[in-house]
């Protein structure tokens, strides 16, 4: 264990108590039988972590910004926590660009990357002085316009993809040779045109690449940010000035999900960094990183009470109210995705006994709605509780509306004296109103009102 306790004793103490105080509260109960829980006070810890092990590698006085990646948890006061923590945000689409100006962030501390920004967009992000990197050539070509006709603080960049290889995951693996992302720079003529593009442009100031997501080893993270800084060394040779001043490495730390223990640290990434690219951390370039699920994975966990329990095939099923609406990857992509279960009783205590070979599955209409199939856990009974851990990023916060499921509500916690457990409201649960307003429901006829010419 460090100085910062990521051996995760603290954080799970901290869920157990959260899961039965949800319960003794309320928030969890018959009639609102699944909720996500985030652990405020992991949440400041892993910024705190984040900010600290950059500080140490980087020389004095440069310029850091951390912009978290707001696809990881779109939810307006979990970016607000972490402005409060210093953390910026990285947005990637019209929605995300909102939700962090609703949590009060400034353009300065705001970055925009997404592979289909629109002309609308480009020209908001450049009035509003949001950092933009840009994608491709015809992208570019669209900032030149925008450039030409007004006047932005907005820091430039081009995004590369260093085609370093892929992981164990190839759907969160943005390097390989045919990615979709940035400019493929080992394809034929792509380096001398990305070196051409600064040349040409003098406002071109930032550099950008995100070559890791989960299942990356650090290795071939470090490759990835190794190969961008030496193209920015590159171009401003050949220009023969600093032109780049600042090198955004993106974020896709991966994160354990094998046990409470956060690994690797980002402290180990910074000096893996270090160690590989020296003059990254020298003072001549600023730094932006763009972490999601590292930053919150950890934190969040969704908790389902057991409607039924019942056997089939001789395999104990638990029907629970938590599956593919709030679980999606792991539901539809489970060798990848496998996620950590604990087994609550009704009063949300951890519940002990014999292990059992159970399913735990989903209220969606699908033989594979499972969140764990033939896992070995205390045997889930009726109005017991079953969570799914290390469910901060890309999980509950990304709601999948099959058999319009609501969205469940989501608290954050911290520790309180006074009361045990101190909840907050982050997101109240969908309401079957906004489900039928969300699924036409102001438009019941309108179909019925359209003829083929002949018919009827
Ligand atoms: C998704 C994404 C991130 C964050 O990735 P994580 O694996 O959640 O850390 C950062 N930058 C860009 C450009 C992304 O698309």
């Amino acid at each position: 264990m460090d100085e910062y306790g990521n051996s995760g004793e603290g954080r799970a103490t901290r869920r157990d108590e959260a899961v039965r105080a949800a319960v003794e509260q309320g928030l969890l109960g018959p009639d609102s039988p699944i909720v996500g829980l985030l652990d405020v006070t992991g949440i400041r810890e892993s910024a705190a972590e984040l900010r600290a092990a950059f500080a140490e590698v980087t020389a004095p006085g440069t310029p850091v910004l951390h912009a978290f990646a707001v696809k990881a948890t779109p939810l307006v006061p979990v970016l607000r926590l972490l402005r409060e923590e210093g953390i910026g945000a990285e947005v990637a689409s019209p929605g995300e660009l909102a939700l962090a100006r609703a949590a009060g962030l400034s353009p300065a501390e705001t970055v925009l990357d997404s592979p289909a920004k629109t002309p609308a967009e480009l020209r908001e992000a450049l009035a509003l002085g949001i950092a933009v990197n840009a994608d491709n050539p015809q992208e570019l070509d669209r900032i030149d316009g925008l450039v030409r006709s007004a006047v932005s603080r907005s820091p430039l960049g081009i995004r590369v993809n260093p085609q370093v290889g892929g992981g164990s995951i190839g759907a969160t693996s943005t390097a390989t040779a045919t990615s979709k992302f940035g400019v493929a720079l080992r394809d034929e003529g792509a380096r001398e045109w990305v070196v051409r593009a600064y040349l040409d442009r003098p406002w071109l100031s930032r550099l950008h690449a995100h070559t890791g997501s989960q299942g990356i080893p650090l290795s071939l993270m470090t490759q990835g940010v190794a190969e961008t800084y030496a193209l920015a060394e590159e171009i401003n040779r050949r220009i023969g000035r600093p032109q780049i001043d600042t090198i955004d490495i993106g974020g896709g730390l991966p994160v354990n999900f094998a046990s409470d223990a956060t690994a690797p640290t980002y402290a180990e990434y910074a000096r893996a960094l270090r160690e590989a690219v020296p003059g990254l951390f020298d003072g001549r370039y600023g730094l932006v990183t763009e972490f999601g699920r590292s930053l919150l994975a950890k934190h969040g966990t969704i908790v389902a009470r057991v409607e039924y329990a019942k056997s089939a095939g001789g395999r104990a099923v638990a029907v629970t109210h938590a599956g593919v609406q709030v679980a999606t990857r792991t539901v539809y992509v489970p060798g990848s995705w496998p996620l950590r279960i604990t087994v609550y009783d009704g009063k949300g205590r951890p519940k002990s006994g014999p292990e059992v070979v159970q399913d735990v599955a989903g209220p969606a209409c699908f033989a594979g709605d499972l969140l764990a199939e033939g896992r070995a856990l205390p045997l889930l009974d009726q109005g017991d509780h079953a969570a799914a851990l290390d469910t901060g990023a890309y999980y509950f916060a990304h709601h999948y509306a099959y058999n319009s499921l609501a969205r469940p509500g989501i608290y954050g916690f911290v520790p309180d004296p006074a009361r045990g457990v101190r909840f907050a409201t982050v997101r109240d649960p969908q309401t079957l109103a906004s489900i039928v307003a969300e699924s036409g429901g102001a438009h019941a006829g309108a179909l019925t009102t359209l003829h083929a010419p002949g018919s009827r």
